[in-house]
């Protein structure tokens, strides 16, 4: 199982493998996996990063995606 969560320092949504203990987000915060509120659990590895790639999207954030207009 992959737990889904957002870093605690600067949201960026982030994924890591249920019964770790951390998770260094890009940012350099190390997340600590009992404090992070987790947004969804799923089976493998490739859902969690294809959940991560959409919900970065949909917060419109750290992509550098613009909106046409
Ligand atoms: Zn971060």
């Amino acid at each position: 199982m992959y737990v889904v969560f957002r870093c605690r320092k600067c949201g960026r949504y982030l994924y890591a493998e249920e019964g770790s203990k951390s998770r260094r987000c890009v940012c350099g915060h190390t997340n600590s996996l009992g404090k992070v509120a987790v947004i969804a659990r799923v089976e493998e590895e490739i859902e969690a990063g294809e959940l991560v790639r959409f919900l970065q999207q949909k917060s419109g954030k750290f992509q550098g995606f613009r909106p046409l207009g």
